[in-house]
């Protein structure tokens, strides 16, 4: 799996859902099909109108999700930033183009008053497979967009009892000095902590 690939993905899925805060703290949610991919980036059209535009010009932390037919789940979290100036037509009419029902909700030149591209380039990426055995897990990054570890950790304190491994659902426990967590099969259940009796697992 790459960051390209998985934007590959989001593309078959069409409709993502995207992930603001609103000006009172609050999440906020909308789907989007309007979107047009590069390799290495996302650009998605809405109405200079809308909330969700205010959201994205205001604050612009946005995350995106889709979940295909076989069980990924493709997250990316970045800030979305409008299309400069002179690139906003180029990028409307390739949205409207990929889209052809777009003309009905915005004919003539309203697509151009109305409508705004913001893009997508700095972001990172989550990948998390549940539909192969065991599962998968990955992160990646896209232009600036830092992958951040996130997960259950054996620590120092491990004593080698033995007790995570056994109860591990994905068997994804290596024995060892101390016990290993594989990270890409982890579910991030959280049962090696529960049961650790010397308090050996940390959430990072
Ligand atoms: S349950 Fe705790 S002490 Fe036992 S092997 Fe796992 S991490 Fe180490
Ligand atoms: S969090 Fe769950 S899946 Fe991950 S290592 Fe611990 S028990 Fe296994």
């Amino acid at each position: 799996m790459t960051a390209e690939l998985c934007l590959k993905k989001l593309e078959y899925v069409g409709v993502l859902a995207f992930a603001t805060v609103d000006k009172y703290g609050d999440p906020q949610i909308r789907n989007i099909s309007a979107i047009y991919y590069e390799p290495d980036a996302m650009y998605f059209f809405t109405a200079k109108g809308k909330s969700f535009c205010e959201e994205l010009l205001s604050d612009g932390r946005v995350q995106v999700l889709g979940y295909t037919k076989y069980k990924e789940m493709i997250r990316l979290s970045s800030k979305a930033v409008p299309v400069e100036p002179e690139n906003q037509q180029k990028y409307i009419d390739l949205i409207f183009k990929k889209y052809p029902y777009l003309y009905n909700l915005y004919p003539d030149d309203t697509r151009l008053m109305a409508g705004i591209v913001f893009k997508i380039a700095d972001a990172r990426i989550e990948y998390f497979n549940l539909g192969v055995n065991p599962i998968f897990r990955e992160s990646y990054s896209i232009g600036k967009g830092n992958v951040v570890f996130r997960g259950y950790v054996i620590t120092d304190n491990c004593r080698k009892c033995g007790a995570c491994a056994d109860k591990c659902p994905q068997r994804c426990i290596e024995r060892g000095s101390p016990y290993k967590i594989e990270q890409s099969h982890c579910l991030h259940c959280g049962i090696c902590r529960d049961i650790c009796p010397f308090g050996a697992v940390e959430i990072r």
